[in-house]
Formats: C-alpha cells, sequence, structure tokens
C-alpha cells in the first residue's frame, strides 16, 4: 500500500489540486501566485519521472526529476520573495541557480563520471535544506506583525521540516549510508522519507494558499478601515475607534476630546481647479495631518471635505494648541496643482467629552463649535471658554 510508486503519484497528484486552487488567486493579482504555480508544475513532472524510475533512462530518471525538483523548491522560495515584496538583485537570484546548475553538475558527476548514489542524495539533500531553511527564513523576517501568526508560521514551520527532514537524510547518506539504495526500492527509509516528502509538498502549497487568502482579507480590511483617497481613517474605521476611545476613557479617567474640522470654501476649490484639485486638496491636507498626530490619535475623513481628530491630553488647551499649530501650518503650506499653488484654510470646533455623554452628543457639540467658527469668518478654531477653564 505504501509503495514508493503510489506516494509519488498520490504526492503529484496534491500539486496538480494545489494548481487548481493557485489558479483561482492568480486573478486577484497577488505576487508570487504564479511563481507557485509553475513550482507545482515542475513538482508533477519531477514527481512522475521519479516514478517511472524503474522504467526510464537515468537522464530522465535521474538527472531530470532531481534538477525538476530543485526548481521546485527554488522556485517556492522566489514566490516568496515576490510575495513580501523583497527586492533581490540580479546577483542573489543568480546565486539560486548557481547552485542549481551545481547541483545539476554533482548529479551528472555521481550518476555517470563516479556513479555513487550516496553523494547524489546528498548534494540534493543539501539543496532542498538550503531553500527549506531560506523559505522559513523569509516568512519570519518578512511576515507582517499585525496579521494572525497562524497565517505565516504554518508555511515557515512545514519549510523548517522539510529544511530538518533533507539534513538528517543528507548527514545519514553522508555518513553511514543504508542498505537500499534506488528510490523506489521499498524500505523503511525510503518508505520515511517518502512520506516526509508527501507531507512537505501540499502542507507548503497549502500554507502558501493560506498567506494568499490573508492577503486577500488584509486588502478588504485596508479597504474597509481606511479611506482611499486620503489614507485617514474611514468614517466606519473612525465612529469604532472614538466608541472604543470613549470606553477606555471611562475606565482610566483619561481626558478625551474631538475636533471636527471643515475645510473653507472648498465648493470654491472644485470650482476653481475641478474635482481632481480639490481631491489634491483633501490628500495634502490629510497628510499634513497624519504627519503631526501621535500614533495613538484617531484621525478620519467622515464626509466631503470634513474630518475628525480625537485625543487624549490633560486639557482642552493642549488640543486648542495643537489644532491651532495644523490651522497655521494648513495656511502656510500651499497645495501643488496643475496651474500654481493652492492657498486653502480651514475651520475646527473642539470638545471635550464629560465621561458620560455618548459618542454623537459629543460630536454634535463640536460640529456646533465649528459652525460657531464658520459664522466668525472662518480659518480659526473654537472651543467652549467653560471646557477650556476645566
Ligand atoms: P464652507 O466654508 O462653509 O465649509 O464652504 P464649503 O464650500 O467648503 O462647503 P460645502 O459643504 O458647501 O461644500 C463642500 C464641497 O465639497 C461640495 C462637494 O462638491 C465637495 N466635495 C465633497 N466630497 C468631495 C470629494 O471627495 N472630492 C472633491 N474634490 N470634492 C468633494
Ligand atoms: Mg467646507
Ligand atoms: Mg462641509
Amino acid at each position: 500500500m505504501f509503495s514508493p510508486v503510489s506516494i509519488l503519484v498520490v504526492t503529484a497528484l496534491s500539486s496538480v489540486l494545489s494548481i487548481l486552487v493557485l489558479v483561482s488567486l492568480a486573478s486577484h493579482a497577488i505576487d508570487g501566485v504564479s511563481r507557485w504555480i509553475w513550482a507545482n508544475v515542475l513538482a508533477i513532472a519531477s514527481l512522475l519521472l521519479f516514478a517511472a524510475q524503474n522504467v526510464a533512462p537515468a537522464w530522465l530518471g535521474v538527472v531530470a526529476a532531481n534538477q525538476l525538483l530543485a526548481a521546485t523548491i527554488l522556485l517556492f522560495y522566489e514566490g516568496c520573495n515576490d510575495f513580501f515584496g523583497v527586492r533581490v538583485d540580479a546577483k542573489a537570484r543568480a546565486t539560486g541557480w548557481i547552485a542549481w546548475a551545481g547541483v545539476l553538475a554533482g548529479i551528472v558527476y555521481y550518476t555517470y563520471g563516479a556513479p555513487d548514489v550516496h553523494m547524489r542524495v546528498v548534494v540534493v539533500s543539501a539543496f532542498h535544506a538550503a531553500c527549506d531553511l531560506a523559505i522559513t527564513g523569509r516568512i519570519l523576517m518578512s511576515r507582517p506583525p499585525e496579521r494572525p501568526r497562524y497565517n505565516y508560521l504554518f508555511v515557515a514551520g512545514t519549510s523548517a521540516l522539510g529544511a530538518i527532514g533533507h539534513t538528517v537524510r543528507g548527514a545519514i547518506y553522508a555518513v553511514k549510508p543504508p542498505g537500499e539504495t534506488a528510490l523506489l526500492q521499498p524500505g523503511p527509509m525510503q518508505i520515511t522519507f517518502l512520506a516526509l516528502g508527501i507531507l512537505v509538498l501540499p502542507s507548503l502549497c497549502i500554507g502558501l494558499v493560506i498567506m494568499a487568502h490573508d492577503r486577500l482579507a488584509m486588502r478588504l480590511e485596508r479597504l474597509a478601515r481606511f479611506d482611499d483617497l486620503t489614507g485617514a481613517l474611514s468614517r466606519k474605521a473612525l465612529l469604532a475607534a472614538a466608541t472604543a476611545r470613549l470606553a477606555r476613557g471611562a475606565e482610566d479617567d483619561r481626558r478625551e476630546f474631538v475636533a471636527v474640522i471643515d475645510l473653507d470654501h472648498f465648493k470654491s476649490v472644485n470650482d476653481r481647479y475641478g474635482h481632481a484639485g480639490g481631491d489634491d486638496v483633501l490628500r495634502h491636507f490629510a497628510s499634513i495631518v497624519s504627519a503631526r498626530i501621535r500614533d495613538d490619535d484617531a484621525f478620519g475623513r467622515i464626509g466631503g471635505e470634513e474630518f475628525c481628530l480625537f485625543c487624549s491630553a490633560a486639557r482642552l488647551a493642549d488640543v486648542t494648541a495643537l489644532v491651532e499649530r495644523l490651522r497655521v501650518t494648513v495656511e502656510a503650506t500651499p497645495c501643488g496643482v496643475p496651474g500654481g499653488a493652492l492657498h486653502y484654510t480651514f475651520s475646527a470646533g473642539i470638545a471635550q467629552w464629560d465621561g458620560r455623554e455618548p459618542l454623537a452628543s459629543l460630536m454634535a457639540r463640536a460640529d456646533g463649535l465649528l459652525y460657531e467658527a464658520k459664522v466668525a469668518g472662518r480659518n480659526r478654531v473654537k472651543a467652549l471658554a467653560e471646557d477650556m477653564a476645566a
């Protein structure tokens, strides 16, 4: 039942299934997926050649089969570099393929020059162990820290297992080769390593699919979380963050504030510079604010040219000073648009949370102050005098 040929054929079939799943991800433009598909194509060819080793000539059943499998693992690694957007220069990329050519030279030498099955296993195992290790390292170094660990450690763990398996196999064949030598000769050693192979290759592919799905989930979450024009938090994410801040503020006895900010005469910006010019201004404004607030602050776009900033501070005067600094900076930093520099301003209303009121009431108070700032002539920041005294 566990004959080497059946194990090889089943593993080849699992690569067919991996290709079918990976192809479904190809339309999502996820870097690395196309290399992983090709890696599986090569794996299928290699595994079938290994399975036919008894009837195929050595250049096919040994040389080509080994080289295709070596290329498979190298492509998996290169795909991981692509997936994580790691820029690999031509020299580094060539290194992998030069090592692959070295394996080819070794296999040819130990097949035709000085036939030695054991040394062939040592050469091939060393290459696979190095590639598996490189995959583990790449994932551990490049995985996004904010994403669920399981989605990445699954592949890292699988390739680490592969690295250990190949290292042990290479070491055994280098030091004390077992009696059975031919790949298709059944024996505990062959079956053990083939079983490891049947585990590692499909598990690696499952893991890569999990990583690709996590990339899709990450894109969707980012889309829902951030306003795609300005990069500020979306309205939904901002209100969720604000609700969480107020709940936390009630526990920690922290002072929470909101500034509602609205760009002045924005309609006339659109009228003079077109909608695209208006969009440039919105991006320009958001980048100025984002660069000057703390990581802990929540800044988002609640609609059109209206933004909100939630922050905690010791006193209202500190928040007013911050928003006033933003106002002066925006006034003094024109936005470059086709046809010149566009000067614009904003008005803001700032309210302090009373420790109990709902978010809607806090925002309505800040909105009222924003309205006062507009009525008073725009390009100004308004906060309640009694709040300032607090
Ligand atoms: P005020 O000083 O009183 O705030 O005047 P305003 O012209 O800024 O205010 P109003 O609310 O009347 O106009 C807002 C304009 O913002 C109208 C709308 O066309 C424009 N707008 C809303 N969303 C966008 C957007 O995403 N891009 C661009 N370019 N314009 C937008
Ligand atoms: Mg406006
Ligand atoms: Mg408005």
